[in-house]
């Protein structure tokens, strides 16, 4: 029996997904265990694109039963529609499962959320209603997916719709009609009904019977409930942490937790980013990486390596191993700076401080580049030499072992190292 959780090093799209496929082949199941609203997986078939957000379209067509976790918050109406986008397209291969404790989100969720947004002038990116569902959770008045299967949900959400009412007016939403919503949800529910099991109970059976689960988080560790720089975070617990209280599971189960982290740093939306380029360093970064929000099409902020960032997210995780994304993308760059600290007011950080962000500076390294293409090499010594030693800078400065180094999208695009 092996449980793999796998967690996002940076701000998320650090290209978990692939390392899951690459590191785990054959696992049973792939839990995700916090979340609800991925900024989007992108789909084609049949000449068309889809972005999926919610149903975990890479896994699924690989076979995979997939587990939408207990920490996640769900919209049943979104699951359904993506579901059917890909049965249209045959591509529902294996089997989606929903954790009978995770939230519901409700329509007033995401009509507060988008009010809020709006009040706010924040970023301008779209909002899904996983914030307010995760606080009518914490506040005790959240509807999770088992309830909409049982008797008395009309009166649970009419207490959850009640209790946003007065904000809503405020701000000069609407307020959803609690009868009309338990209808289209227990309609939902009654299709989905199937799918609604009990998550930890199914993570135990299997690595009972010796299987192996893969745990994967959303986001990345920056924008943890908890541990990120807060108030620039997500509702959901993303760290490895909240791998266990997301499923239902002791973290002695938990036999390695492996890091992910992009070669570069990116972050959508707005708050702290120490390592931040702009100019041809940025334009760069954003066209070969592809750093593009696939909901907006607005490009992601980037920045240099940010040693200091992987140091903490290794520390507060407790990583047994790294995979290094996107390696490749840094192909032809003359020379690749690094940030390996940031001065703060007057004293050098080696993790990200408790306050401060906006006066601390980064200290960068220039590490030299290589010009040869990575997209074919398949071991370590198929890459230039250069490249190795970037990789080997992270892992002496950072000190977290780099086990895995992937140079393109496909699964086979991922190098195992082998310790020597
Ligand atoms: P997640 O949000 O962390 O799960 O990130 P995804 O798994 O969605 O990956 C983000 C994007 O990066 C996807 O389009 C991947 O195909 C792509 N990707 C992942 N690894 C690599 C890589 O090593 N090189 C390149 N060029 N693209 C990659």
């Amino acid at each position: 029996m092996t449980v793999v959780a796998v967690v996002g090093a940076q701000w998320g799209d650090e290209g978990k997904g692939k390392v899951v496929d690459a590191i785990a082949p054959d696992s049973a199941l792939v839990v995700f265990y916090a979340g609800g609203y991925e900024p989007g997986q992108t789909l084609v078939a049949d000449g068309e694109r889809f972005v999926l957000h919610l149903v975990p379209s890479g896994p699924l067509r690989a076979g995979k039963t997939c587990l939408l976790g207990q920490g996640t918050a769900i919209d049943p109406r979104l699951a359904l529609e993506e579901l059917a986008i890909l049965e249209s397209h045959g591509v529902l291969a294996g089997d989606l499962k929903i954790d009978q404790r995770a939230q519901v989100v409700l329509p007033h969720h995401i009509e507060i959320d988008r009010l809020r947004g709006e009040a706010e002038g924040a970023s301008g990116a779209p909002r899904h209603g996983i914030g307010p569902a995760y606080g009518d959770a914490v506040a005790r008045r959240g509807v999770r997916m088992g309830d909409l299967l049982l008797e008395g949900l009309e009166a649970r959400i009419a207490a959850s719709i009640e209790a946003s009412a007065r904000e809503i007016d405020e701000l000069g939403g609407e307020l959803p009609d609690a009868g009309e919503v338990t209808k289209e949800y227990v309609a939902a529910a009654e299709k989905l009904a199937g799918r609604i099991i009990d998550g930890s109970r199914l993570i135990h059976d299997l690595t009972s019977a010796g299987k192996t689960v893969v745990l994967e988080g959303p986001f990345g560790t920056m924008v943890d409930r908890d541990h990120g720089y807060y108030p620039y975070i997500v509702s959901a617990s993303t760290v490895a942490g909240g791998a266990c209280t997301g499923t239902g599971i002791s973290p002695r189960t938990i036999d390695r937790v492996v890091g992910v982290a992009k070669a570069y740093i990116t972050r959508p939306g707005l708050g702290p980013l120490p390592s931040e380029v702009t100019g041809d360093l940025a334009s760069t970064l954003q066209d070969r990486g592809g750093e593009l929000s696939p909901t907006t099409a607005r490009p992601r902020r980037c920045g240099m390596f940010d040693v200091p960032v992987l140091r903490y997210a290794a520390r507060v995780n407790g990583f047994d191993e790294l995979a290094l994304t996107k390696l490749d993308v840094l192909t032809g760059i003359d020379e690749i700076p690094v940030c390996v600290g940031y001065e703060l007011d007057g004293d050098v950080a080696d993790e990200p401080p408790f306050e401060g962000q906006s006066r601390m500076q980064p200290l960068s390294e220039m590490l030299p580049g290589w010009k040869e293409p990575l997209s074919d090499c398949r071991s370590w010594e198929d890459l230039p030499e250069n490249a190795r030693a970037y990789v080997e800078f992270i892992e002496k400065n950072a000190g977290v072992p780099i086990r895995f180094v992937s140079v393109g999208p496909d699964a086979a695009q991922t190098i195992e190292r082998v310790a020597s």
